[in-house]
């Protein structure tokens, strides 16, 4: 049995920069005809004219390509900064390089990558794709880019008065720039086929996926083949209709009774509890996801269900709801987890610049997951982690910059869709006051 470290040293006996991420996992954009491998880089352009003469340029580019020959020269690619912060910290900065090249679909094929020539095309194990950003919901946290309802409401309104204007701004898509047919999920169909025997991960993004046909045409396409190793994934906001509901999970759960995928795993959204949840992800109806989150976990039994919790300021005062919700449901479906990630842009909703006493809320929400009795060391861990950035709290100057652009924020946001900050968050009254008073000494 080959030990974490005795793994570390043959990757970095490749070159003290390789990673085997660069050849195996790709994100793609099929929407602005981008990739990145793994996703800390910047996407890059999938040029057309590579596509035109071999549709594994989805993940294969020239610009790829150069990245992997200077890793294996033993030169870091710039665009991996990720990670090379954290290898040049103090101590034994255990990055994603190490992390991620030792993953179960990363590390048992070192030998075949170690033995490629840099040129050469390569099938990958991991991908995620996005098909489509037409999305029903306009999170107060999401993209443009990733949204057609936000990128609607940019058209209509332009950027929030906040310093970084950047985070809901929009560009053109791929499709609209080339006409009505997308190239690149062209491109995508006729690849599929041909990596569909290497993959081990495939995840569906979005937008919302349940809303792409592209999404059901995977399904079915699976149904006809047998991928023993393969987990699939798509991530969802299970804010939709019975029918679209009824007709994913029967094609899901039939994948998994016939042995034509490995896994499944549903990725479902929420952030907090209730109206306040409504408020974060506008367009959300609580009450129906719950209802579908019920559905799918008892329709599709032998899937697993992450609810992915984006935390941020506002999912503090109502994440104990949240909690004992998910409790209740935990008992009935042993197939449902709770997946808790701290939120990082836009800044001024990040629930690091928060007072103390929404600090101490957080502490004894952890202390109600041990007692709920529930939830896995795991997901206890994520929430503690969150916790203890929270509790570091941010710079004087960050401070002030995002709690002046959060108080501008959700007023502009109220302004746009009809929504009262004040009456939904009651408990964030004091913090709404404080951000209030910044704005008018510094702002
Ligand atoms: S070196 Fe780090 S940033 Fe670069 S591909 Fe690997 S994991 Fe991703």
């Amino acid at each position: 049995m080959t030990s974490q470290e005795q793994k570390f040293s043959q990757i970095d006996e490749v070159s003290s920069c390789f990673c085997i991420a660069k050849w195996l996992q790709v994100t793609i954009d099929l929407v602005h005809g981008t990739n990145h491998s793994c996703h800390h880089p910047k996407r890059h352009k999938i040029p057309l004219d590579q596509l035109a003469k071999d549709p594994s340029a989805l993940h294969n580019t020239l610009f790829k390509k150069q990245q992997r020959k200077i890793m294996l020269e033993g030169t870091r690619p710039p665009e991996c900064s990720y990670c090379w912060t954290v290898e040049d910290t103090e101590g034994r900065g255990i990055s994603d390089r190490y992390i991620k090249s030792t993953d179960p679909w990363a590390y048992p094929h070192l030998e075949k990558v170690k033995q490629l020539a840099w040129k050469e095309n390569i099938n990958p194990t991991y991908v995620e794709v996005m098909f489509d950003k037409v999305c029903n919901l306009a999170c107060s946290y999401c993209l443009a880019d990733i949204s057609s309802s936000i990128a609607n409401e940019m058209r209509k309104f332009g950027p929030y008065p906040v310093h970084n204007k950047s985070h809901r701004d929009f560009q053109e898509t791929a499709a609209e720039l080339v006409g009505e047919v997308n190239p690149y999920v062209e491109a995508f169909w006729k690849w599929f086929p041909e990596i569909l025997e290497d993959l081990e991960v495939f995840r569906i993004t979005g937008g919302e996926p349940l809303l792409n046909s592209n999404t059901f045409k995977v399904i079915d396409y699976l149904g006809s083949s047998v991928s023993k190793k393969l987990t699939l994934a798509v991530n969802s906001n299970l804010c939709l209709e019975d029918h679209l509901i009824k007709k994913f999970t029967k094609g899901i759960n039939q994948l998994l009774v016939e042995g034509r995928i490995k896994d499944f795993e549903l990725y479902a959204s929420v952030d907090t509890y209730g109206q306040q949840a409504e408020y974060i992800r506008n367009g959300l109806d609580y009450s129906q996801f719950i209802k579908n989150v019920e559905y799918f976990c008892s329709e599709a039994p032998s899937s697993r269900v992450v609810m992915m919790c984006t935390y941020s300021v506002l999912s503090i005062p109502g994440f104990d709801k949240l909690l004992k919700e998910l409790s209740e449901l935990k008992k009935k479906y042993s197939n449902l987890i709770l997946d808790i990630s701290f939120l990082r842009h836009p800044e001024y909703l990040r629930a690091n610049m928060v007072t103390p006493d929404l600090v101490t809320k957080i502490a004894g929400d952890i202390e109600l997951m041990k007692e709920l009795a529930t939830f896995s060391e795991y997901e206890i861990g994520k929430l503690t982690r969150i916790y203890d950035w929270v509790s570091a709290g941010a710079t004087k100057d960050q401070n002030n910059l995002y709690r002046m652009d959060f108080y501008s924020f959700v007023n502009e946001y109220d302004r746009r869709k009809g929504t009262n900050f004040l009456e939904s968050f009651p408990e964030l009254g004091e913090f709404y006051t404080v951000c209030r008073k910044t704005k008018m000494l510094l702002g």
